[in-house]
């Protein structure tokens, strides 16, 4: 069983996605919905204010009908979403001007579906400090305090094995590639030996000690398996 522990709503993490180009907006929709987002889609600015409530706000700054930064304003009144701006190459000025018009974080054109995730983690763990942690089986991961424990017991894990884990746990059963944890952990431009990942699950699966808990996927990567729960 997995559960999102105490406070943290069940519910799924709604994505406002404001972009105009269908081309970047329809992958984006669909990647997000095969990952567990409610998404919803909008491809203007006035569209975007009036829009449903939202999580987390994904705003193209150009955008044809309102400038994106007067919009990331008045989205930042109207809501508690975070808001993650996106700009082309290139537009630096522009980025730093949506963070302090309150834009929580931003990301350059073009950009990995792996990358959106990731900041939108990051935008909604700030938001709601010590709210998410993750509880598979008789583990628990807490990205803030970066403990780890099983069965009560905390297990001292190294940075990039605790990394790894958390990329794993954060989305338990969906196969992640050996390429994603790569990137995601060491670096986006990770080209050395891949068998470094290998050493480092070898020893978390070694720490952790729970039976069955991270399975390998033959020719992609390594997933968390949510019915882990031996190993008593
Ligand atoms: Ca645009």
């Amino acid at each position: 069983m997995i559960e999102r522990r105490s406070t943290e709503q069940p519910m799924p993490v709604r994505v406002l996605v404001v972009e105009d180009d269908e081309g970047i907006a329809w992958p984006l929709r669909r990647g997000l919905a095969r990952s567990g987002y409610e998404v919803e889609t909008v491809a203007s600015g006035r569209e975007a204010l009036e829009a449903g409530p939202a999580d987390v706000v994904l705003l193209d700054l150009g955008l044809p009908d309102l400038d994106g930064l007067e919009v990331c304003r008045r989205l930042r009144a109207l809501s508690d979403a975070a808001v993650i701006v996106v700009t082309a190459r290139g537009e630096e000025g522009d980025r730093v001007a949506a963070l302090d018009d309150g834009a929580d974080d931003y990301l350059v054109k073009p950009f990995g579906l792996a990358e959106l995730e990731a900041r939108i983690r990051a935008v909604l763990r700030r938001m709601n400090p010590g709210r998410t942690h993750y509880t598979v089986g008789p583990l628990t991961v807490d990205p803030r305090t970066r403990r780890t424990t099983v069965r009560g017991e905390e297990v001292a894990l190294t940075p990039k094995e605790f990394d790894i884990l958390e990329c794993l746990v954060a989305d338990p059963g969906r196969a992640i590639s050996r390429q994603e944890l790569l990137t995601r952990v060491w670096d986006e431009n990770w080209y050395g030996p891949t068998r470094v990942l290998d050493v480092h699950v070898a020893a978390l699966r070694r720490k952790l000690a729970i039976e069955g808990l991270i399975e390998t996927v033959y020719g992609h990567g390594f997933r968390v398996v949510p019915g882990a729960e031996v190993g008593d």
